[in-house]
């Protein structure tokens, strides 16, 4: 089976500083993948290069056969999910799921309203439906921001270190809701800081250091690593 997500030799700069220095991987459908790597090595852009809301210096990124280099293709295959929510604050919970289902996928008001539903409905939100965001929790926000990105039927879910703002116990709700969502045929990229997300998540993972992918593999693998830059990183995270 050819790979989902394909990126070759993949760089990035911003200015002098040249953040990604050649990324080279694949991704099949269905993997879920961790992201680690020390604060500024590139997790953020990695991703972002991925949903196309950065342009790529070189290297292409594929994603079912199709190029979405340089940022002029935005593909609704793929949502993701930010460290801050990014709820319109203006809107009821449901209007957040309801308007984007409009707008993006052209659905109708009935069609829109019974997935925003059925959705709130998945993450445990549904008495919030007509709330707005300042009312809510951090956790129950970025459940909302969960169920939005899944509105929008993606392929690929990126979520970018979804639970770091919030404390251990809202963090938890969040990490069940996005254990809930995991199907197989949904591959997810998560950048996260927390080592039991990485194991109890995901089957692969990859670490990033100084704008390359320094290991790539199973978290049992990267937990019994002898590697002493590993050995170092997990010592800190942990
Ligand atoms: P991480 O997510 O691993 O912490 P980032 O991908 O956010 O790292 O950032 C990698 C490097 O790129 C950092 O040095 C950061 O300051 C820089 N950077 C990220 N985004 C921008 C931007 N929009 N403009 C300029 N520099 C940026
Ligand atoms: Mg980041």
């Amino acid at each position: 089976m050819d790979p989902l997500i394909e990126i070759k030799n993949l760089q990035k700069s911003y200015g002098k500083n040249h953040v990604l220095k050649g990324i080279t991987t694949s991704i099949k459908k269905g993997e879920i993948v961790s992201v680690i790597g020390p604060s500024g090595s590139g997790k953020s852009t990695l991703i972002r290069c991925m949903n196309a809301l950065e342009r790529l210096d070189e290297g292409e990124i594929i994603i079912n056969g199709e190029n979405i280099n340089n940022g002029n293709k935005i593909s609704r295959k793929i949502a993701m999910v930010f460290q801050h929510f990014n709820l319109f604050p203006h809107y009821k919970v449901i209007d957040n799921l309801i308007n984007p289902c409009k707008i993006v996928r052209g659905m109708s008001d009935k069609e829109a309203k019974k997935l925003a539903v059925d959705l709130l409905e998945k993450v445990k939100l549904l008495d919030k439906a007509n709330e707005y965001p300042s009312s809510l929790s951090g956790g129950q926000k970025q459940r909302v921001a969960i169920a939005r990105a899944l509105s929008m039927n993606p392929e690929i879910i990126l979520f970018d270190e979804p639970t770091s703002s919030l404390d251990p116990e809202l963090a938890y709700e969040v990490f069940d809701t996005m254990k809930s969502i995991a199907r197989s045929d949904l591959t997810i990229l998560l950048v996260t800081h927390q080592i039991n997300m990485v194991k109890n998540f995901s089957s692969r993972v990859i670490f990033l250091e100084n704008g390359h992918i320094y290991f790539d593999g199973t978290p049992d693998e990267l937990i019994n690593n002898t590697d002493n830059r590993i050995k170092q990183f997990l010592e800190k995270v942990y």
